[in-house]
């Protein structure tokens, strides 16, 4: 069972998150405030009802996990998002991240590989009022070449390699935020499409994702 309620203490220990990911050097505002609307524990069972607001990944069903806020914020911060860009999420999962970048202004199109996460994201009412968010079954390694191209692109699995696809789906201009590595730890990558299609790279953190996998799973 999902929780509906947001109370003041769930508010309380949010704001507690937002402090302690702010301490970890989170500084952009926009990821902040976002984090501090964002009801983490809708996204998981009621089980975790203030758990959820631990600066930790959990267990979402599927052997697929609720990225940790703090690499939630990271990705967010290094994806410079502002109101109206267009999003290429790939990995929906829990859909938290989808949200805080919907709560952040962004145009949201998100791709999950496996139909009991997304079927499961179609009967969570919460998901309602975010207009901004288009969920899409499918294989993250194609895209979405229809709605191509975007502004943004955030790889919420580890990827082996950069997915060339997904550069292409890139406005020139654009970023792609990727925690890149085919081991259980991976480094957090910013590539940006230049303007004549060059690519240029920004080396972050290690960050440990669950893989990318390709082709859907029914
Ligand atoms: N952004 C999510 C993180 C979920 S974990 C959140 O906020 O909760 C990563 C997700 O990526 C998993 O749900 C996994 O099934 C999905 N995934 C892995 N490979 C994929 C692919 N090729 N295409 C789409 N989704 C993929």
């Amino acid at each position: 069972m999902r929780p509906v309620e947001d109370t003041y203490r769930h508010k309380g220990l949010r704001k507690k998150l937002v402090q302690g990911i702010q301490a970890k050097g989170i500084s952009d505002e926009r990821v902040l405030d976002a984090v501090l609307e964002v009801p983490r524990h809708f996204f998981l069972d009621s089980a975790f009802d203030e758990k959820a607001y631990e600066d930790k990944a959990f267990p979402i069903g599927e052997g697929q996990t609720i990225s940790q806020p703090y690499t939630v914020a990271y990705q967010s911060q290094l994806l410079e998002v502002k109101p109206f860009l267009k999003v290429l999420e790939i990995g929906t999962g829990s859909a938290y991240q989808a949200v805080v970048l919907a709560e952040m202004g962004a145009q949201v199109y998100t791709i999950e590989r496996q139909k009991k996460l997304f079927e499961s994201n179609k009967s969570f009412a919460f998901l309602k009022k975010y207009g901004s968010i288009k969920f899409f079954y499918g294989d993250g390694y194609e895209g979405l070449p229809t709605f191509a191209p975007f502004d943004r692109v955030i790889i919420t699995a580890a990827a082996p390699e950069i997915p060339q696809k997904l550069i292409e789906q890139l406005r020139p201009g654009g970023m792609m935020v990727i925690p890149l590595g085919a081991g259980d730890v991976q480094r957090m990558m910013r590539i940006t499409k230049l303007e004549n299609g060059a690519l240029k790279e920004e080396v972050f953190d290690h960050f440990s994702f669950v893989p990318m996998i390709e082709g859907r799973k029914g």
